[in-house]
């Protein structure tokens, strides 16, 4: 029998082993066995006694259980084990294990292992909690571990790393090691073969193996990806567009003649570049990068505005209802009675502007909805009930998207599935991304950038409010007084509503619960400033008495929110406590203050992002991030966010410390994607991606079904999910 990537693991390993490994890590064919890395590796020939080591120090250790008790705990769930090793020496340290399952069964006395840990002093005696361990000491693993490097893997019940390396070595010794990708291509970049790779990855015999082998991985993932996005760049050179030309004194010069200020440099030449794409016979795909007030939806309103003088419609999409709403007010104010066309009193050039999101009441949407299947409507704003209802345009040539990070590719895809010829897509997002990430997660459009702010714009100051200092809260809401006592507003972040599981939000950030492993003895969950108890708070703020506050989150009913929304735009509310909803596009030039509540809570970027809210007018903005944190990179992280309004400086620093998963968004990282070792900001791998992108687009250009490659076309199929593939069976 030939063994494949795909061949059933218990027919090549031990069947109770390999029941085992389905069971526990949802691991079933030979590849994804392959693909179970180790997690880390012990160097046992570092690997000492007792004595070696200090308090603090990440101690690897030979030693000998002698003692293990598994109890339940007293004040949560669960048992725990605590156990005594012995070393050579004589010396000895405690472990503890506050989840005993699992290890109760194995650390039994008498047991000899290979400990690694973070050494600690507890009550007078050495102890390592949750050491990580693998039995070593005996002939059979001598010989399998002849290098004294060991890979452990994530735990499977009832299973040994031993277990696992010896099964891995009877794997790699009858899989023939289909590659996928051509070897040209490996030889070209010095690159091990898979099946080498893999060999260095789980038995290596050194730390420059492991190096090697996962480079090659990297390169492979990098690969995948990149050769998805040239196809879909192949496929869309070869679509059939229709140009959009604005007409010489149509709607669009009207309105440049209006427009009460002078384009930047930067929008009159982004704006070129928009005019040029649209001239042409194929769709444009760009994104616009531009911080929050950048002046990107001034750009794209000229280019829908563009599209109307040509005769057709421009949609623009918005991730949320609220902002949805702000999108179709402002732009009805920036075109005045050119909105109105068709309309007594409107201007004879003008369009009709129509509004479809999900809540608006039925005959409100047929209304909107006839007028956009007519063509009278020439811009059309909505959220996704947009795209997924049954509406029909007239003629659709323009999409715009704004806010990426919140769109799928297939998103994009059904919008451009609605005309009769693909339209135009042009994506804003106010988040700069960086090259790489951009090339991997936007790499099929071409990009722009806005990179300075409209002139006569007082910058945002902000700083860092230590929330358990006595006064300095009460120094914030005084300070909010004082700021409406100027006529202006206010807003209060709070990362979460109130009333519901404090984590829910981490899950939304894609955040791994970081209290998780946290002292047991505390296992009271973190506790946020809430919007509900904001609210409360500040209604019984004596320095704010007088003073309207009102909330907005996303649990409200619709047309609560709007009616706060609108009320708050109205200056009738002077503060108003919410989440993040305001995160995105909410414009009201009159606020002019911010305070976040527990900043840390947020990610830098969007920090950035929040606080763009404010500062919208001449006057400046003011933003107080407040925080109970006392972890110095924590704070220096706020610091930073503070010291700078430089949204590419910041994005840059935010991805050293983020993970990619958040880069990515949920829906893009981990499996989806096919990421799994490649980090898309790290220096060498932006290295390896640019390899892959021009190794992909070479294939794709000469092959570009992969016919001569069906290895690679299945490691396609295997990676990415059938939306991202079907340009392969269309071909
Ligand atoms: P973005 O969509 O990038 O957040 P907007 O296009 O909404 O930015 O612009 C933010 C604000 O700046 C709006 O009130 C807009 O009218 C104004 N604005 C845009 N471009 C200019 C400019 N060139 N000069 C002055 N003000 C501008
Ligand atoms: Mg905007």
């Amino acid at each position: 029998m030939s063994i494949t990537r795909s061949t059933p693991l218990e027919k090549v390993i031990q069947k109770q082993l390999a029941g085992r490994l389905a069971e526990a890590r949802d691991v079933h064919t030979v590849g994804d066995f392959l693909d179970f890395l180790p997690r880390r590796y012990i160097d046992a020939n570092t690997a000492g006694r007792l004595a070696e080591f200090e308090v603090g120090e990440t101690a690897v250790l030979v030693a000998t259980v002698v003692q293990a008790n598994g109890r339940a705990m007293r004040n949560r769930k669960g048992r725990m084990l605590e156990a005594v090793i012995e070393d050579a020496d004589g010396a000895q340290a405690r472990l503890v294990f506050f989840r005993a399952w699992g290890h109760e069964q194995k650390l039994i006395p008498g047991a000899t292992a290979l400990f690694r840990g973070k050494l600690e002093a507890y009550r007078g005696s050495f102890q390592l909690a949750h050491p990580e361990y693998t039995f070593v000491a005996d002939d059979e693993s001598a010989s399998v571990y002849a290098s004294g490097l060991i890979p452990t893997y994530l735990a499977v019940p009832k299973t040994t790393d031993l277990s696992i390396t010896i099964a891995m070595q009877q794997v790699l010794g009858s899989w023939e090691g289909d590659d996928p990708v051509p070897a040209e291509l490996v030889d070209r970049h010095g690159l091990p073969s898979l099946h080498e790779a893999y060999r260095l990855l789980h038995l290596p015999t050194s730390r420059a193996d492991i190096g090697r082998g996962k480079r090659r991985l990297r390169y492979d993932e990098a690969l995948v990806v990149q050769t998805a996005l040239a196809a879909r760049r192949a496929e869309q050179d070869a679509q059939h567009g229709t140009p959009r030309v604005a007409r010489e004194g149509g709607l669009l010069s009207r309105f440049d003649e209006r427009l009460p200020f002078q384009l930047t440099a930067g929008q009159v030449e982004v704006s070129e570049q928009i005019a040029a794409d649209m001239a042409r016979e194929r769709p444009m795909h760009r994104l616009l990068q531009g911080e929050v007030g950048s002046g990107k939806t001034v750009v794209a309103l000229r280019a829908m505005l563009a599209t109307v003088d040509a005769g057709a419609q421009a949609a623009l999409l918005a991730p949320t209802e609220v902002l949805a709403q702000q999108h179709e007010r402002s732009i009805r104010r920036m075109l005045g009675d050119l909105a109105e066309g068709g309309m007594l009193g409107g201007d004879e050039h003008g369009t009709r502007v129509a509004l479809l999101t999900g809540s608006m009441s039925k005959s409100a949407r047929q209304a909107a909805m006839l007028g956009i299947v007519s063509g009278e409507v020439g811009i059309v704003i909505g959220t996704h009930a947009l795209i997924q209802g049954m509406v029909d345009f007239y003629d659709l040539g323009l999409v715009v998207v704004d806010e990426q990070h919140r769109f799928g590719v297939e998103q994009r895809d059904a919008l451009r599935s609605k005309a009769i010829h693909p339209p135009h897509v042009l994506v804003m997002t106010a988040t700069p991304i960086p090259r790489t990430v951009a090339m991997t997660v936007f790499g099929d459009m071409d990009t722009s950038e806005l990179r300075q702010l409209p002139s006569g714009r007082a910058p945002i100051v902000s700083h860092v409010v230590p929330a358990a200092k006595p006064g300095w809260l009460e120094r914030t809401w005084s300070r909010i007084a004082e700021e409406v006592a100027r006529g202006h507003q206010a807003y209060v972040v709070c990362p979460r509503i109130g009333g519901e599981d404090p984590d829910a939000f981490l899950d939304e950030y894609g955040i791994e619960n970081p209290w998780a492993d946290d002292d047991p003895e505390d296992d009271g969950k973190p506790v946020m400033a809430s919007v509900l108890s904001t609210l409360d708070k500040l209604r019984a703020e004596p320095a704010l008495a007088g003073l309207r506050v009102e909330m907005l989150h996303g649990r409200m009913s619709a047309d609560n929110k709007d009616r706060v929304m609108g009320e708050f735009a109205a200056g009738e509310v002077h503060v108003l406590v919410s989440t993040t909803v305001i995160e995105v596009g909410v414009d009201v030039p009159n606020a002019t203050m911010m305070v976040i509540m527990d900043a840390d809570r947020f990610g830098i970027s969007q920090l950035h992002q929040l606080r763009g809210r404010v500062g919208r007018g001449a006057g400046g903005g003011l933003c107080l991030l407040v925080t109970d944190t006392e972890k110095p990179e924590t704070l220096q992280r706020l610091e930073a966010v503070a010291a700078s309004n430089n949204g590419f400086e910041l994005a840059d620093l935010d991805l050293n410390l983020r993970k990619e998963g958040d880069v990515l968004g949920a829906s893009q990282s981990g499996g989806r994607s096919g990421l799994r070792l490649l980090r898309i900001t790290h220096p060498k791998d932006a290295e390896l991606i640019q390899l892959a992108r021009v190794d992909a687009t070479e294939l794709v250009g000469t092959d570009p079904t992969l016919r001569a490659h069906p290895a690679l076309a299945d490691l396609l199929a295997e990676r990415l999910d059938d939306d991202q593939v079907a340009f392969l069976e269309r071909g």
